[in-house]
């Protein structure tokens, strides 16, 4: 009698097992445990934490997973330039000829198409205004962003895509100023907003925080001030969507507690980030070029990527019908530490200031150009090489001035990674090139200074470089950015391959594609994350 009531015990506690289960899996049919937010995000990179911070504003609860132990993404170690208009700062700045004459090129070329001459058109009557206002500082407008990003990537970029971004750009500022984001406040005008790397332009808005830090410090705070209605599981890799009648209402990811469901009420953002550290993914991309953007070289090419940059979200969204654009379109830039393809140890604090030689010392391009004009010029010197020169006026204060990165240029000399002289033929000495073309570089940068052009073109000037010490600092190409990914429409909607909204799908970041064309303008990727990454979280928390 005792053994039968045993099984008995057993049998209704392996039966209340099994319903539990059941319960647990009844959305997605799939297997493991199930959680339930309004919005899920997948993803806890810039694009993510935008997403999740528009999704809880927007009245929603959230689920945040990501794949690494820490969150932050490429967008962390970025190297932090946020583009976007910005008057009240740019109104300090000096507006040269060459600026001037930088505008009327691109406004009186031939138009591509309608949407580039309607930007033509903008920006002329607002560089008339502009000027017959004698207004103060740098022009600048969204529609000249626009204009500029849009050229830069040779007409591939969206036209919709690129205004919703270039005009939500100074809004989404100060949404992120509200919600905590902290920019510099270096009282020299020219290290708060700069030109970064083919950043085409001065707008560049530097954060206070170095490299992409103070953009995830934001994030990380709004999530643990809002713990009661945002969760973040870290380790935790999304596998694969779950769909039910064709609409995306949750995903599968595995972790520390095992395969599980999560399901959405609302909707599923995909901010996974780019491909760029997955090496076989990258060389497949780019051999499908027509013709390949980058040559064998790629496939060892180092990289700025973290290690997370895999691609998974690409092909999750494939998996199930999503359509996939400029895919072939992976960027390089000119700017990688030798040794280990970071953006650390760089030298330059903008592009006005600084200049290139080859190891012949010699200069070889436009150093205010598009980053694939840049790299492709990089990539055809000896070696691959390039020295970054630049005086003491990059460095008013050489103990406290850091990069991006939140290193000196003392540091930097100290460690052997760059290099100091009191003159420029020491200086050449150093770094074993040839002094009389250095110092044959550097009077040409100067004549350029004082004409406001050169031989290549360069139209972004400020200062001479005569001011001792003079610096010089290594570099080579390195792989940073895919600009392909997953399409989506204004509202950040993906598209599947029949053209047509997949319901319950939204997408934000450096996983989409369609924005940038062939070629980013330096500082559009954090500007793209935090525009697009606000739109889905707020699309997917009013979806009913
Ligand atoms: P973005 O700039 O578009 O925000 P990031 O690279 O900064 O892109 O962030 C993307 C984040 O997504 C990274 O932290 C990365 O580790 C994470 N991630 C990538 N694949 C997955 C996945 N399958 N599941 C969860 N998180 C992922």
């Amino acid at each position: 009698m005792k053994k039968l009531k045993t099984s008995w015990g057993i049998f209704v506690l392996v039966l209340v097992l099994i319903t539990s289960i059941l319960a647990c899996t009844t959305h997605g049919g799939g297997r493991g445990v199930t959680e339930t937010a309004d919005v899920i995000v997948i993803g806890a990179g810039g694009a993510g934490f935008a997403a999740a911070m528009a999704a809880h504003q927007g009245g929603s609860s959230v689920i945040l997973l990501e794949s690494m132990n820490r969150p932050g993404g490429n967008t962390m170690i970025a190297g932090g330039a946020f583009q976007s208009v910005n008057p009240t700062l740019q109104s300090q700045l000096a507006m040269t000829d060459a600026h001037r004459a930088a505008i009327m090129a691109l406004v009186n070329k031939p138009p591509h198409d309608n949407f580039e001459r309607d930007l033509q058109q903008t920006v002329r009557k607002q560089l008339e205004e502009f000027t017959a206002a004698n207004r103060p500082g740098l022009f600048d407008s969204v529609e000249w962003h626009a204009l500029q990003s849009y050229n830069a990537g040779d007409y591939i970029g969206t036209p919709e895509l690129v205004m919703t971004l270039t005009s939500n750009l100074p809004p989404t500022r100060e949404w992120m100023t509200t919600n905590g984001m902290q920019w510099s406040t270096n009282p020299n005008i020219n290290v708060r907003i700069f030109t970064v790397l083919g950043g085409l332009w001065q707008r560049s808005n530097r954060p206070e925080m170095p490299l992409g830090t103070g953009f995830i410090d934001m994030g990380v705070r709004y999530v643990e001030a809002n713990s009661d209605r945002i969760t973040l599981h870290l380790e935790t890799r999304a596998t694969e969507f779950i769909v039910e009648n064709g609409r995306v209402t949750g995903v599968r990811a595995t972790g520390p507690g095992g395969d599980r469901n999560f399901m959405a009420t609302r909707g599923v953002v995909l901010a996974t980030g780019g491909f760029g550290a997955n090496v076989e993914m990258r060389q497949r991309y780019n051999d499908m070029g027509n013709p390949p953007l980058w040559g064998p070289g790629l496939r060892n090419a180092l990289s700025t990527n973290h290690p997370g940059t895999t691609g998974d979200g690409i092909m999750m969204a494939e998996s199930i019908g999503a359509n996939l654009v400029g895919m072939e379109w992976i960027q390089m830039l000119p700017m990688g530490d030798p040794r280990t393809g970071s953006l650390s140890g760089n030298i330059e604090m903008g592009v006005e200031d600084r200049f290139f030689v080859n190891k012949n010392g010699d200069r070889f391009m436009d150093e205010g150009g598009r980053r694939d004009y840049m790299t492709n010029a990089l990539l055809a010197q000896p070696d691959s090489w390039m020295w970054v020169i630049c005086d003491a006026q990059s460095y008013p204060d050489p103990v406290n001035n850091r990069n991006n990165f939140g290193e000196t240029i003392v540091q930097l000399v100290e460690a052997g990674r760059a290099f100091q002289a009191d003159t420029i033929e020491e200086l050449a000495r150093l770094i074993d090139v040839p002094p009389a073309n250095l110092r044959r570089a550097v009077d040409e940068f100067n004549a350029g200074v004082a004409a406001g052009t050169d031989r290549f073109g360069r139209s972004l000037w400020r200062i001479r470089i005569d001011q001792p010490p003079f610096y010089a600092g290594a570099r080579i190409p390195t792989v940073h950015h895919t600009m392909g990914g997953v399409e989506i429409n204004n509202n950040a909607q993906v598209i599947n391959t029949a053209g047509r909204v997949i319901p319950g799908l939204f997408a934000a970041g450096e996983v989409t594609g369609g924005i940038h064309g062939t070629n980013r303008v330096g500082g559009n990727a954090l500007a793209d994350i935090f525009v697009f990454g606000r739109i889905a979280g707020t699309n997917a928390a009013a979806v009913r």
